[in-house]
């Protein structure tokens, strides 16, 4: 789960990482009397949850209150295009303004977990405010690892390490290293799954500051941070991943046509890979879960019709805690709210598996059975004109 940047240097601010002073704004009024506040100068910026708004116009330094009210009317409602947001770009609903600082020199910081070493990794690199990628293939000397070990935790050698291959000067070696020992900290803490500070200012006055924050946090742990799942923004999420996670289906959009209904994760990664290999491509991944009730059955039914690029469903059940019969009965009953008119394919097998059938037969349902799952793709994909 990520989070905007507004919210991840609130995090920071609270755990002793230096940010600058800022927040959101609503209006070209309020930006023009913060920046006022702030000297006359500020930052005005795009909070959505992809990176390179700089490039692309979604961070303007402003100087004066006509300024910050025409940079809060550019920013605000734009569809801002860059590399991470795709082609059709993200529109900005979210706007912050922040103290502007006096830039010396701009670094990149950044912690992940590492799973070839499984160790928390930190880089760094003097090169700073660019594209991470970028340097990483054209200069991959200007990037330094240090990985934490899990045992040990913080060591101030590791900030030493760092701090020398960034070429610091010996007077920031203590404020950097207590920076790198709180990001190691919230980053275990809140169970985050990447940090990145680029670019991590160092001020005229010699200060540092994380000028930009990403936070992405390990979804499988936010059950023990409900602090944190409730900072999630509606607005950037797609709406039918949103949809389906408030009824606790786990649904993935993808590219294709067919869509998708299966329980449990890995039956639904092989029923992926037999709809490509019947030549077809899935319009998502759905894993309705072992032990789905009706309604859910109903609601994951819905959300693939919603989805207007499906021209053909697979229902691929193996009843165990959800059984056949359920499933069907909700089958049944989620066709006829939605008047459904695509073809149908069902594969089935396990507990109450003729009970189901009888009620698929008995209802004016139009499908077609497949009593294997290769079959059951082959049969999908023969409806959008995939190889048969
Ligand atoms: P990104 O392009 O989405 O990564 O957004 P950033 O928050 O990294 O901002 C882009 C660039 O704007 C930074 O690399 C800085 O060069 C510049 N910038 C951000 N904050 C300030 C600031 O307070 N003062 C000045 N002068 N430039 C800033
Ligand atoms: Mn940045």
């Amino acid at each position: 789960m990520k989070v905007h940047e507004f919210q991840a240097k609130e995090i920071f601010r609270q755990n002793g990482i230096p940010v600058p002073q800022g927040q959101l704004v609503q209006s070209p009024e309020e930006t023009a009397r913060l920046v006022d506040q702030m000297g006359g100068k500020g930052v005005v910026k795009a909070q959505i949850y992809a990176g390179g708004r700089g490039k692309a116009g979604g961070v303007k330094v402003v100087n004066g209150q006509e300024e910050a009210q025409a940079a809060f009317r550019a920013i605000n409602g734009m569809t801002l295009i860059s590399p991470q947001t795709g082609p059709e770009g993200r529109l900005v609903k979210k706007v912050m303004v922040e103290e502007t600082l006096d830039i010396k020199s701009e670094f990149y910081l950044s912690l992940l977990v590492d799973r070839a070493t499984a160790r928390l990794a930190i880089m760094a690199s003097a090169a700073g405010g660019m594209d991470i990628e970028e340097v990483a293939a054209t200069q991959p000397e200007k990037i330094f690892t240090a990985k934490v070990d899990p045992i040990i935790g913080f060591s101030p050698y590791l900030a030493r390490e760092l701090a020398f291959g960034l070429g610091l000067d010996a007077s920031l070696s203590r404020p950097f290293q207590s920076l790198v020992a709180n990001l190691i900290a919230v980053f275990q803490k809140m169970d985050a799954s990447m940090i990145e500070i680029n670019p991590l200012v160092l001020t005229a006055q010699g200060d540092l500051f994380a000028a930009d924050a990403k936070f992405t946090f390990d979804d499988n742990a936010l059950f023990r941070h409900k602090e944190i799942a409730g900072l999630a923004d509606q607005d950037e999420a797609d709406p039918l991943e949103w949809e389906a996670k408030q009824s606790g289906l786990n649904y993935i959009r993808l590219d294709g046509n067919i869509g998708a209904m299966v329980n449990g994760a890995g039956l639904a990664m092989a029923t992926m890979d037999l709809i490509k290999q019947a030549g077809a491509e899935p319009a998502n991944f759905l894993d309705v879960g072992g032990g789905a009730s009706k309604e859910m059955i109903v609601k994951a039914f819905k959300i693939i019709l919603s989805d207007q690029r499906v021209q053909a469903i697979l229902v691929n059940i193996f009843g165990g805690i959800l059984r056949c019969d359920v499933l069907a009965q909700g089958l049944v009953e989620a066709a006829r709210e939605v008047d459904l008119n695509l073809p149908l394919i069902i594969r089935m097998s396990g507990t109450n598996v003729d009970q189901g059938k009888q009620i698929l037969a008995e209802s004016q349902l139009a499908f077609k059975v497949a009593d294997d799952m290769a079959e059951a793709a082959k049969l999908v994909a023969a409806q959008v004109g995939g190889v048969s």
